[in-house]
């Protein structure tokens, strides 16, 4: 990694673009998933690249999801593994989940080098070099995944996902988790609950409500998961977004 001091004040934002283009060159990220990381960025900045509260919800909310799920996957990309594989696997073992490798460019030489930094991190379970199932409605290489992995996982959290197959995996009766950074995104409205957030602010953050929540009875866990309303929070982050931006340029009241 090149030498950025501690004290820029875009210290984390370029560390992480660093850990990407290291990724890039080791051949685990496409090339279309630097650019994808720039969209996401720019919503980073509008939030303050911080945890909103209404983010820090979504997280518990997804977290008693995932404890209320018979056959949880995390299914994971080029970009998620670059970035947070550590945080992918403890966040499995937690719950427990088992993880597959899922991409929208699908290429067997890519997934076969994301499984194995899996492994080589300490994931025991994972599953995408063996997919032999088709997510129903989903044209070309990127609809193909595991039967004992997505295909049937009762709850899938998918971080950075295409809206596209976000919709697909719903039309399969799947709770749909996401992270993403877009507010307006296919994705994020698709979902059931979407994590308005840095996937490496994220992954952490569930964690941490998996291990305060792992002991409520499954009554208090359907409460919060049935009290989410997705679209609500949705709005809830513009206003968020829209209150800081007049905070930075009228002063707050
Ligand atoms: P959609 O198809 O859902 O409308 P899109 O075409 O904008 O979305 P893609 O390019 O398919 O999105 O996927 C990238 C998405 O991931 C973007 O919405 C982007 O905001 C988000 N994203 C990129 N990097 C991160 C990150 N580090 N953390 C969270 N979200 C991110
Ligand atoms: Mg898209």
């Amino acid at each position: 990694m090149t030498n950025i001091p501690r004290t820029h004040p875009r210290y984390e934002s370029l560390k992480i673009r660093e850990k990407l283009s290291k990724g890039f060159r080791e051949g685990l990220v496409h090339e279309t998933g630097l650019i994808a990381h720039g969209r996401g960025e720019a919503f980073d900045y509008l939030i303050g690249e911080q945890t909103i509260p209404i983010a820090d919800i979504a997280a518990k909310t997804a977290a008693a999801l995932l404890l209320k799920s018979q056959h949880p996957i995390i299914s994971v990309n080029g970009n998620v593994v670059a970035l947070t594989v550590d945080e992918c696997i403890d966040l499995a073992n937690s719950i427990p989940a088992e993880i597959e490798v899922n991409l929208f460019h699908r290429d067997i030489k890519r997934v076969r080098k994301l499984v194995d930094t899996l492994i080589e991190h300490g994931a025991e379970k994972v599953y995408g070099l063996n997919a032999d199932m088709r997510i129903p409605g989903l044209e070309h290489d990127r609809g193909w995944c595991e039967k004992e992995g997505i295909y049937s996982a009762d709850t899938v959290l998918v971080p950075l996902e295409d809206g596209d197959r976000c919709e697909a995996l719903k039309a399969m009766n799947k709770k749909v988790i996401t992270i993403d950074l877009n507010p307006l995104s296919r994705t994020a409205q698709m979902a059931d609950i979407t994590i308005v957030d840095n996937v490496t602010r994220a992954i952490k953050n569930i964690e941490k409500w998996i291990y305060r929540l792992r002991d409520e009875d499954s009554a208090a866990l359907d409460e919060i998961v049935g009290s989410w309303d997705n679209k609500n929070m949705l709005g809830e982050v513009i206003d968020f977004i829209s209150n800081r931006l007049e905070g930075m340029y009228y002063g707050s009241t």
